[in-house]
């Protein structure tokens, strides 16, 4: 688990996604703050506190991270962080619907933590979210 202080950022452009993240954090009795992004460019915004946007502070503990996404793809994403020695070490998982093996190896290259393929149900949604917060233990 989390520590209370902690907080998750969610890069994910789909609203029923984001919405299935939400409960299924809510499910597993997470009361984190949670940052949402609809793009990487938002999110490198509130990482840097770029653009006008309001750093996240302390950095997010963990960073929850869709591959399919506009303007930059959750890849681009990656190879930016990763090129930042401020966020570089950040704990990212991806949460993807892409089950191309391309992606997985493309994500494991840039150092995720875990790669997991979003389910379709919500209860294996859920158990997906209770997994990555017991890598948190
Ligand atoms: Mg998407």
């Amino acid at each position: 688990m989390l520590g209370n202080n902690e907080t998750i950022l969610l890069i994910e452009d789909d609203r029923v996604d984001i919405m299935t993240v939400q409960r299924a954090l809510q499910k597993n009795n997470v009361s984190n703050p949670l940052h949402v992004a609809r793009t990487g460019l938002q999110a490198l915004d509130m990482l840097r506190g770029t653009n006008g946007v309001l750093k996240i502070n302390p950095l997010p503990a963990l960073i929850l991270l869709d591959l399919n996404l506009p303007k930059m793809s959750g890849i681009e994403f990656l190879q930016e962080l990763r090129k930042d020695a401020e966020l570089s070490s950040l704990h990212i998982i991806v949460l993807t619907s892409s089950n191309e093996p391309k992606d997985r190896a493309a994500a494991f290259e840039y150092e995720v933590d875990d790669y997991i393929v979003k389910p379709h149900s919500f209860d294996e949604f859920t158990r997906a979210v209770a997994a990555i917060l017991a890598l948190w233990d």
